[in-house]
């Protein structure tokens, strides 16, 4: 990759190219932040999903699934807070039109300065001070870098301050203040700020008189609490419990932007996990812990990962933290994991007028559990994977290869046949060994173009293995397996192929890691 060429670019095509996302109805030019997941990104979607639930579901025998429907009563919405308070502040340019989130246009000249002025000047003494540069140091002592420090620090309290007290006028007020301009039209002529619901709203029902306005969900975890009863009685759970549930969830989000990471309709990975009253904040760390056991155990590189605490604090938790990953355009939020007390069973209690309590035997009395949320988006998964697994490396001989080095349990394709040739009745035994294993492991069957390019078309989709078929293996039933990483060669017997694939693919052992 050219130093200069956009990381994130690079993401997105090889993306489309090699058949894993396309953008949405791309022939009447794409449906801005909707994305369609092609040939090879279904497969690692749905292996990322199974990764997933086999930890949560399989491997703990207090957390059961759900699948819940998408439309809900709309006094769901009611009752989560969404109706009145799931808004972002929105801002439009009257030259460009263009329409912007208040807070985001803050955020960026915030790193603007971050980026402009605090790592040119670290850039600058870097120069200067060559081995004896300590950076640390620097930050903490150079009275520029923390005059600048400080100028960030201000304007994100002032804007704290000003969301949190819904001073729309004086959030209009700092962006005028700051000088903020929008990046089309470089004017500061900006309209009022207003707060814009980020739901999406339908009509149920076929005529106008008899339908009534209902929402595409938001986030799934409702679907959850609506059903504890449900869940609990049906599964005779005992608290704590855990109820995990994978599904689409809808936000109009007034920028959508950097591909799969911010979308209109993407989907959510939760589990709620039920537990008594006082021993919340003990539950929250453990599956603080657990869940970056989860991501970790996959292999990639732990300095990927950091945990941001949240300070502030939505008014019904009482503990919460985001696990962020250094996607191609830097940390953001990958996962939420949240101590969210008994605010949404008792809002429901509170809209529905039905008890949702727990009887706990042992105590010989009824309470309403405590809630620890994990919430991941499927799709930024997807994104932390493959943006870590694409690599480009140059070999011993000078040229290069494009690499996807997927874990092998998450790899869409796990092996290729190849042929060497077609013809000798190569083919034919490569056709044998490829329906003997097809429905055991996803494989593909690939005679065409020379073996060196067909290896290097299995590298770029990310399949771990490949089983070459050549004369020898006519005569002496072997076959040579290739390993996408190390690109290196073994000859092992056609009858042994099965066990090695389902030892060096399997799912179960990958989760047993996370576990
Ligand atoms: P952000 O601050 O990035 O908008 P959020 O705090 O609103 O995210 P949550 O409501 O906590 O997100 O949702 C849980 C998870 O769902 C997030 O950690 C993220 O992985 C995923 N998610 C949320 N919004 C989107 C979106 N528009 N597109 C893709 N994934 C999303």
């Amino acid at each position: 990759m050219a130093a200069n060429e956009d990381p994130l670019k690079r993401i997105v095509s090889h993306a489309k190219e090699y058949g894993y996302v396309f953008p949405s109805s791309e022939i009447y030019d794409g449906l801005s932040a909707a994305y369609d997941y092609g040939i090879y990104g279904v497969e690692l979607k749905n292996n990322i999903k199974e990764y997933w639930w086999k930890t949560m579901v399989h491997g703990n025998e207090n957390i059961v699934g759900l699948d819940s429907a998408i439309f809900m009563h709309p006094t769901t919405w009611k009752a989560s807070g969404h109706v009145d308070a799931f808004n972002d502040p929105l801002i439009d340019n009257k030259d460009s039109k263009k329409r912007y989130r208040a807070d985001v246009l803050l955020e960026d000249y915030m790193e603007k300065i971050r980026i402009q002025k605090i790592e040119k000047e670290v850039k600058k003494a870097a120069k200067r001070f060559g081995d004896d540069f300590d950076k640390e140091t620097f930050l903490k002592t150079n009275p520029r870098v923390l005059q600048y420090t400080q100028k960030i620090v201000d304007i994100s309290s002032r804007m704290g301050q000003l969301l949190e007290a819904n001073d729309l006028n004086g959030i209009k007020a700092l962006i005028e203040e700051l000088g903020i301009v929008c990046p089309i039209s470089g004017t500061s002529n900006w309209t009022d700020v207003r707060q814009f619901n980020l739901m999406f709203s339908t009509e149920l029902g076929s005529t106008a008189d008899g339908s009534s306005k209902i929402y595409l969900r938001p986030e799934t975890c409702q679907g959850i609490f609506v059903n504890f009863l449900n869940v609990q009685k049906s599964g005779r759970m005992k608290v704590p419990f855990g109820v995990a549930q994978i599904g689409k969830a809808f936000r109009n989000e007034i920028i959508a932007r950097q591909f799969i990471f911010r979308m209109r309709e993407f989907e959510q990975m939760e589990m709620q996990y039920f537990v008594k009253p006082g021993t919340e904040l003990e539950a929250y760390e453990e599956w603080k812990e657990r869940r970056l056991k989860w991501h970790k155990n996959l292999g990639i590189d732990p300095s990927k990962y950091r945990v941001h605490d949240h300070i502030k604090l939505a008014h019904y938790a009482n503990a919460a933290c985001d696990i962020e990953y250094d996607f191609p355009m830097g940390f953001k939020e990958l996962e939420g994991v949240h101590s969210r007390t008994d605010f949404d069973l008792k809002s429901h209690e509170d809209e529905s007028g039905k008890k949702l309590q727990y009887f706990d035997p042992e105590e010989n009395k009824s309470y309403t559990p405590y809630v620890i949320e994990t919430s991941i988006g499927l799709d930024r998964m997807f994104l932390a994977v493959f943006s870590n697994s694409l690599v480009e490396e140059t070999l011993e001989d000078g040229s290069s290869r494009v690499v996807m080095k997927l874990p092998a349990a998450l790899a869409p394709v796990k092996c290729a046949v190849l042929p060497l040739l077609k013809k000798d009745g190569l083919p034919e035994m490569a056709k044998e060994i490829f329906n003997d294993l097809k429905l055991d492991f996803n494989m593909q069957y690939d005679e065409k173009d020379a073996i060196g390019k067909r290896y290097r078309r299995q590298d770029a989709i990310g399949t771990p293995f490949a089983i070459t078929i050549d004369h020898d293996s006519l005569e002496h039933k072997t076959v040579t397996l290739r390993d996408r990483d190390t690109m290196k060669q073994a000859r092992v017997s056609v009858s042994e192929l099965k066990q090695i694939l389902s030892e060096k693919t399997s799912m179960a052992e990958l989760v047993k890691g996370a576990l």
